[in-house]
């Protein structure tokens, strides 16, 4: 589904991504870890094609299409959903109202006809019962006053509606609190089929005691410097990075 080979990505001229290879596979759940400031998010931010990120060498295909060329909205279109860090308010749209618009921006861009509004509030009522999501909630003006554990939630409820074909989750920064770590692993795996992937990107190990990873890859200082399976966020739980980066530095 997505290949990634010897990428290197700058910001403001400072390179960041220093040669990343990377694979996923339909139906993989992939765990990327690292200390802080080893990249995490300016991947996550590169695969998705934000600007602010300068892609100086190599290659991003999606289901064997090169992607490199393509804006955020494109790659989008093409199945690549990212989870919003900091998600913005919008006082008098409702989570179901923003949805639906976004359902429809993007079967526009597809060349597709608006979902008809019965099939859409089948949608939306399928999706909330799946994810136990409350009526209430689905009314609520999008982000405003929402708890961390509510925006993960519309988080999680986003990419149930948008059935992306890789989601690419950074939870860094976000300071999950049990609560919301239960929402989104609790997403996650229902979401789960052997037609999409999912990237987590997580310092969390206790996350992946939730979403269990098939692969779990470590990211420092710009590069891939080890790849495991689940076991390796256990090992990582127990020790931390330094013997990592002794590894690395040896
Ligand atoms: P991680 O997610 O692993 O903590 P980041 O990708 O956020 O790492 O950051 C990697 C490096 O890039 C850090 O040194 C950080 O300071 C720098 N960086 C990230 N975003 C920006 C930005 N918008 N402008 C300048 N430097 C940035
Ligand atoms: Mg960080
Ligand atoms: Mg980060």
């Amino acid at each position: 589904m997505l290949k990634i080979k010897n990428l290197h990505a700058s910001i403001d001229d400072k390179e960041i991504l220093r040669g990343i290879n990377l694979e996923v596979k339909a139906g993989e759940v992939h765990a990327i870890m690292g200390p802080n400031g080893s990249g995490k998010s300016t991947l996550a931010n590169v695969i998705a094609g934000r600007e602010e990120y300068e892609m100086t060498e190599g290659e991003i295909t999606m289901d064997s299409a090169d992607i490199t060329d393509l804006d955020p909205e494109e790659r989008a279109h093409r199945g690549i959903f990212l989870s919003f860090q900091y998600p913005v308010e919008i006082p008098g749209v409702s989570v179901t109202n923003f949805m639906k618009t976004a359902i429809n921006e993007t079967r526009k861009a597809q060349g597709k006809d608006d979902m008809p509004a019965k099939d859409m509030l089948k949608m939306i009522r399928d999706k909330s019962e799946m994810l136990e999501i409350d009526r209430k909630f689905l009314s609520r003006s999008l982000n405003e006053g929402f708890s961390g554990g509510e925006k993960k939630r519309n988080e999680i409820f986003q990419m149930a509606m948008l059935e992306p074909k890789l989601a690419i989750l950074d939870e860094t920064d976000s300071g999950l609190d049990i609560d919301a770590l239960r929402i989104v692993a609790n997403g996650v795996n229902k979401l789960r089929t052997k037609d999409n992937a999912t990237v987590v990107i997580t310092h969390y190990q206790r996350l992946l005691d939730y979403i269990v990873p098939d692969y779990v890859h470590v990211l420092y200082n710009g590069r891939i410097v080890k790849s495991g399976g689940k076991e390796l966020a256990h090992q990582l739980e127990e020790r931390g990075y330094d013997w990592i980066k002794e590894e690395v530095e040896a």
